[in-house]
């Protein structure tokens, strides 16, 4: 544990002003306040805040940061408060030991809705004061570096939480090397057998290849030094998260990663970083379409560096940074290093953030919401995976309306309300009039031109892309065509009344109704405008004695009230997974408005994250299929079969679905059994194995498994690529 004095000492090395008595005082607060409170790991739980401070001591912040850091659990878990903390320590740290409380309560691993409305707040506790999220993080960190004392149940939500909240943002903030260590321990916790294959396979090519870093260390550090350029040069190779995410973002087997090895040059002056440049460049021969040029154009959180990639010995792809020390430290720190280069900025914490990149990204991000204009940077920068299949979108008021990919502004109209959706004439898309089909992005302010007595065009059914407005456009559509035969009913009614000298009236109509077996004069009206019922039945309906020459009814068949397409509540089904024991189980789709028995498709199946579609078959219900799947060019030509639904994520369960992958392996022993507990360590379940020889070396196998989602489908199909006894991997569907 880190004493009184070894604090001190650390925050006086580069903080010679650093301001003793506080310090000295938070130390002995917080040590008092923990007492006897052990953390997981059985160590007093004072150590905990301690190491968090040290890893800000080491990110040379400023008194406050390191303070709030040390008091960050006090109000939360002891009998402190925030008055008794800002008579102590100023209300300044008072305002930041409340802010980090308050954040440490989100739950930001939550359903969609509530996660990005615990993610705003996140935002905005942390707009006040830069240094909360500064402080969090490091918080976090220390919890990730000590996640192997929590209960093994907990760890899962810890490290999902921190690779989809906390390792984005501190990107966003810069900070490359918190970042790093918050990705590699969450990815080790989340996929074990993933991150140690990878390794694995890292060391393995380490040994191939020979000492490549030692190499090209010796031989760029030979070439500078020549030139009389003083650099510090240091290879890695790359971690075995970020090497996982390009595996699985670009859909690579690890053979086609290319850029294992990276290489950070640092040297004094930025003529120099150009010198080095052209001394790389010279030497080995530059991959195109890989030179970046931060230093003239920095990222938007203030990263500064030259990239190149070259071919470099052994013909491997060797990535270099180039960069001063001062870029480097922002680098690692992101914006918690600006301090270091500034005089007054240890002693004025407001100078630590204001002028850097990461806070003003973070400002206008929080300005963006607070005036509910465009969060696009927001939504789109975070990279929060969660909303990757999600627009949100404002109402001119600033109501955040969340839509699926490719929603139009009649998608917008409607989930505003049916009324606006049904009276939608036009639209216009951040002040500009815009078509209704134009699809939306994040952050656009839809404001809608309405009409009064609009009925939707039929044609939107098609166009647009929620169950909602389809369903509503449907049943509009319907009223309208309704309505339309209706009055045209009502005048053929009329006339049928004088030919037959009698005088029509609506009270007698709803008397003869049981004989029409209609529920309403209106209904009549309608079965007569579609030629369903003849005029003179109803006029024999009023008055029995009438007699006319006989006419052949039409058959009384109203396929808009009882046909597939009936508008009824959306309803849950129940079904049966054929030839599984798990029994009778809700399928968490929308857009089923029938009281149909629903299946999914044989061979291939369609999992939550797949855009899919129903198709009726008469006598038989519903089949679900992937969008993607071949088997649907059957039905091309039968519109009528073919029915909207999608995923009712936020009621889906721990349910798993089937799916089918064939996988081109080795044909060795011990192959199908790492197959196996590849797929068994994803936690998803294999139903089937079959064998397709094809090669003596070569074995194609299609494997029937269950996932929960696409996610975890695809996760599997990545770290089954980065087996070696793995050649290729792909879905099936049937
Ligand atoms: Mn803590």
């Amino acid at each position: 544990m880190m004493r009184q004095y070894d604090l001190l000492e650390r925050v006086r090395k580069y903080n010679p002003n650093a301001n003793e008595d506080l310090l000295n005082r938070a130390y002995v607060y917080a040590m008092k306040a923990h007492g006897a409170q052990k953390r997981a790991s059985g160590d007093p739980y004072f150590t905990h805040p301690l190491e968090v401070a040290a890893i800000l001591i080491d990110m040379g912040l400023d008194d406050s940061t390191i303070v709030a850091a040390i008091l960050h659990d006090t109000i939360e878990d002891t009998e402190a408060t925030r008055e008794e903390i800002d008579q102590m320590f100023g209300p300044d740290i008072g305002r930041l030991v409340e802010g980090l409380t308050k954040i440490k309560k989100l739950d930001l691993v939550s359903k969609k809705a509530a996660q990005a409305e615990n993610f705003r707040k996140l935002l905005l506790a942390i707009a006040d004061d830069i240094r909360v999220l500064i402080v969090k993080l490091a918080d976090r960190l220390h919890n990730m570096r000590t996640l192997h004392h929590v209960p093994l149940a907990k760890r899962a939500r810890i490290a999902e939480e921190t690779l989809e909240i906390y390792a984005p943002l501190a990107a966003r903030m810069g900070m490359q090397s918190v970042r790093e260590e918050l990705e590699n321990i969450a990815f080790q916790n989340l996929m074990p057998d993933a991150s140690a294959t990878i390794a694995a396979r890292l060391d393995d090519l380490e040994k191939k290849n020979g000492a490549t870093i030692a190499r090209v260390e010796s031989e760029l550090r030979e070439e500078l030094s020549e030139r009389g350029i003083d650099a510090d040069v240091r290879g890695r190779r790359k971690s075995p998260y970020s090497v996982w995410s390009k595996m699985e973002r670009k859909s690579l087997a690890f053979e086609q990663l290319s850029d294992i090895y990276g290489f950070r040059v640092v040297v004094p002056t930025v003529e120099d970083c150009y010198r080095v440049l052209g001394v790389v460049h010279t030497k080995w021969s530059m991959v195109p379409g890989r030179f970046k040029d931060y230093i003239s154009t920095p990222k938007q959180n203030d990263y500064r560096s030259l990239h190149t990639t070259v071919v470099g010995p052994g013909r491997q792809r060797v990535e270099l940074q180039i960069r001063t020390q001062a870029m480097n430290d922002i680098a690692r720190y992101g914006i918690a290093a600006h301090s270091l280069y500034k005089d007054s900025a240890v002693a004025d914490p407001e100078s630590l953030s204001r002028e850097s990149g990461a806070y003003r990204w973070l400002q206008r991000t929080l300005e963006l919401l607070g005036d509910g204009d465009s969060p696009e940077e927001f939504l789109e920068h975070t990279k929060l995976e969660l909303f990757h299949d999600q627009v949100f979108c404002f109402t001119p008021k600033g109501r955040l309306i969340a839509l699926p990919r490719g929603a139009t502004p009649i998608d917008f109209a409607y989930a505003v309300h049916t009324n606006v959706g049904n009276s939608a004439v036009g639209a216009k898309i951040n002040g500009r009039i815009s078509p209704l089909l134009s699809e939306l992005n994040n952050g656009d302010e839809v404001e809608i031109v309405r009409a009064d007595g609009q009925t939707p065009p039929a044609a939107w059914e098609s166009l647009v892309v929620t169950g909602k407005a389809r369903a509503a456009i449907r049943r509009a559509t319907r009223e309208a065509v309704r309505a339309q035969y209706a009055g045209l009913g009502k005048q053929i009614v009329a006339r049928a009344f004088e030919r037959a000298g009698k005088t029509f009236s609506d009270d007698e109509l709803r008397k003869a109704l049981p004989r029409l077996a209609r529920a309403s004069s209106e209904d009549v009206f309608a079965a007569v405008g579609r030629g369903e019922i003849a005029s003179a039945d109803v006029v024999k309906a009023v008055h029995p004695e009438f007699k006319d020459e006989p006419r052949k009814a039409a058959p009384a068949v109203d396929k808009s009230e009882t046909g597939w397409f009936g508008l009824k509540k959306a309803s849950r089904l129940i079904f049966r997974v054929p030839g599984s024991n798990a029994g009778a189980r809700a399928i968490p789709i929308r857009g089923l408005n029938h009281d149909l028995p629903v299946r999914f498709a044989p061979n291939g199946g369609a999992v939550p994250g797949d855009r899919i579609v129903g198709i009726v078959t008469p006598g038989e219900g519903i089949t679900i299929y992937p969008i993607q799947s071949p088997a649907l060019s059957a039905f091309d030509n039968q519109p009528d079969r073919w029915l909207d639904v999608r995923w009712d994520l936020e009621e889906a369960g721990a349910e798993k679905y089937p799916a089918q992958i064939r996988v081109q392996a080795i044909n060795e022993p011990g192959t199908l059994g790492a197959i196996a507990a590849t797929i068994g360590e994803s936690g998803a379940n294999i139903d089937e194995i079959v064998f397709e020889k094809h090669s003596p070396d070569f074995r194609d196998i299609i494997i029937d498994i269950e996932v929960a989602d696409l996610k975890q489908l695809n996760a599997i199909v990545a770290a089954l690529k980065a087996k070696s006894v793995v050649n290729k991997v792909e879905r099936v569907n049937g």
